[in-house]
Order: C-alpha cells, then sequence, then structure tokens
C-alpha cells in the first residue's frame, strides 16, 4: 500500500485553518451537535424495514421514512426521480432516487450521497445465507449519517454552496445481491449521472462525496485510487479534517484495488467525487451479523463531524 500524500501537507493544512480569519471562523457550525447516538436510533429504526431491497415493503417504508425526516430539515425541496430499471429477466424494476436540495437558489453545488437499499439476503452467511441481511452497516449507517447531517445542518450558519443529498435507489444492482452477483452493477446513480441537467441546466455540481459503511466500531477510513484519481484534493481535504478529530481512524494508505460505488457513475459524469467507506468489515459484510451491535455512536460521530468540517471549510 502507498501513501498518497506527504505528512507535512496535513500538518500545513492544519496550519492553514488554524490562522483562518475570524470572519471565515464564524461560518462554522458546532459539530458538537452531530450526536452519533442519534444517529443510532435512525439505524435502530431502518432496521425495522429490513430488508430494504427493491420490491420489498421495507423499500418504500425506508422512502417514507427518508422523505419524512428531511420534510422537518432545512432542504427546500425533497424532490424523487421515479424509473425502471430492466432486471436480467427482462422484468422491469421500480426504482427511486431521493434528493433533498439545500439553498437550491444557489448554482453552486455538491452532491452528499449514499445509497438506501440493502442486500436481499446474508449471502455470505455460511450457516444461513437465504437469511435477511440486517444491512446495519451496509447500507442503513450512511443513511443515518446524512440525516443526522441534516438535521445539524437546520441549526448552523448558512453555506456559500447548495447541498443536494441524494440518497440513491438499486446500489446493490439488480439481483439485490451487491458483489454476491458477477454481472453487479448500480441501478440508480447512473440513471441520475444520466439525467443530471433536469437537476444541473446550466452548471454541473462542483464535486461529489459518497457514503457507504460507516458505522463500525473498528473504524479506519481508507482513501481508494478511483477517489484519487477523479478528486484528490478532496481527499486531502476530507483527511487531513478527520484526523483532526479521530487520527486513528483516518489512514493515509490507499486501499489496494479500486472500490465501485454510487460515486462511480459521478466520477464518470464528470464530476470529481469519492467514497468514504470502510470497506474491511469482516467477519459480518453482508452476513446476518450486519446488526447494529457492529456499530458505535463514535465512529458515525467522528464521520459525521468531519463531513461538517469538510463543508464548511473552503
Ligand atoms: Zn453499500
Amino acid at each position: 500500500m502507498t501513501e498518497f500524500w506527504p505528512r507535512w501537507t496535513a500538518t500545513a493544512a492544519m496550519a492553514a485553518l488554524l490562522l483562518a480569519s475570524p470572519a471565515a471562523r464564524a461560518a462554522e457550525p458546532q459539530i458538537e451537535l452531530w450526536d452519533g447516538q442519534r444517529a443510532m436510533t435512525v439505524i435502530a429504526d431502518l432496521l425495522r424495514f429490513t430488508p430494504r431491497a427493491m420490491g420489498e415493503p421495507g423499500h418504500q417504508q425506508t422512502i417514507d421514512y427518508i422523505k419524512a425526516a428531511m420534510a422537518k430539515s432545512a432542504a427546500d425541496a425533497v424532490l424523487t426521480q421515479s424509473f425502471t430499471a430492466k432486471g436480467d429477466d427482462g422484468k422491469a424494476i421500480p426504482l427511486t432516487n431521493i434528493i433533498a436540495r439545500f439553498q437550491v437558489q444557489n448554482p453552486r453545488r455538491v452532491i452528499v450521497a449514499t445509497h438506501y437499499d440493502s442486500i436481499i439476503k446474508a449471502y455470505r452467511d455460511a450457516k444461513s445465507p437465504d437469511a435477511p441481511m440486517p444491512g446495519a452497516n451496509n447500507s442503513a449507517s450512511a443513511v443515518a449519517l446524512l440525516l443526522e447531517t441534516a438535521r445539524v445542518l437546520s441549526l448552523s450558519p448558512k453555506l456559500d454552496i447548495g447541498i443536494d443529498m441524494i440518497f440513491f435507489d438499486g446500489e446493490e444492482g439488480p439481483k439485490s445481491l451487491g458483489a454476491g452477483d458477477p454481472t453487479w452493477h448500480a441501478l440508480g446513480s447512473p440513471h441520475f449521472a444520466a439525467n443530471l441537467k433536469d437537476y444541473y441546466p446550466s452548471r454541473k455540481p462542483e464535486k461529489a462525496v459518497d457514503f457507504d459503511m460507516v458505522c463500525d466500531k473498528d473504524l479506519k477510513l481508507q482513501p481508494e485510487p478511483s477517489s484519487v484519481a477523479s478528486a484528490l484534493p478532496e481527499v486531502k481535504k476530507f483527511w487531513s479534517l478527520g484526523s483532526r478529530i479521530a487520527p486513528l481512524a483516518f489512514s493515509p494508505e490507499l486501499t489496494s484495488y479500486p472500490i465501485s460505488d454510487d460515486h462511480t457513475a459521478l466520477q464518470q459524469a464528470g464530476i470529481p467525487s469519492f467514497l468514504v467507506i470502510d470497506f474491511d468489515y469482516e467477519p459480518y459484510f453482508n452476513t446476518t451479523q450486519d446488526t447494529i451491535e457492529q456499530c458505535s455512536a463514535q465512529s458515525l460521530e467522528t464521520v459525521g463531524r468531519t463531513l461538517l468540517r469538510y463543508l464548511y471549510t473552503p
């Protein structure tokens, strides 16, 4: 594994932040408002809807839950993008991306994304591969991350950039099996990327950050190569800010392989985009053990508070 930027870079960035003018500091949010226990409650709520895979009753319950939470936030508009994709068997799969727009009149936009669909069954479980996959980390954790961030944004100073929070559908692919399907491909984010003009008629978003699997007790976030290729300055910024909050959770070592997720389609649409994921989730990944017991309020807080700092740091 390679370290992708020298350690002094983080120190220089830190010094620059400390020297920021009082005016710049005035726009800072109170990151302490970001509450890991609240995020844990959201995960517990979402687990009641499991399986949250396409076509299941829990899928619609998840959509309703996210829309209701966002309606209470400072988002100006909570939109749904409904469409159908063709399944491997030729059947139409109905999909819904949810887009919550903050400061919708601001032409400068940043996307903060995750997926909300979950794996249909615990295919990696040695004992019960057909049992439901709870999906506390994959994917309730990042939905909780965005909802708690939306709550805190509603209590925070106005940003100089408009945020679009996007909850993508169909990230786990046409069979809702994610990496358990050899022909896996995400469905929701490519559709959104192909129809960018519907939301950004004159100017593309400046950047996008995508979250997945962010509640692991043993949180270790490593940049992945496609993110570094697409959005190096943003990756550096996020990891530098995160290292100030929880040094051990932010590793400068790249993952040894690129990871495909919803940021991939956004990258291909020409938006500098990066993924924040703790992909080392053994032995629980996509098993019946992906439960709330593996999650930590502290880990959620680390990522959520870093996201707030990231959004408020020019
Ligand atoms: Zn995921």
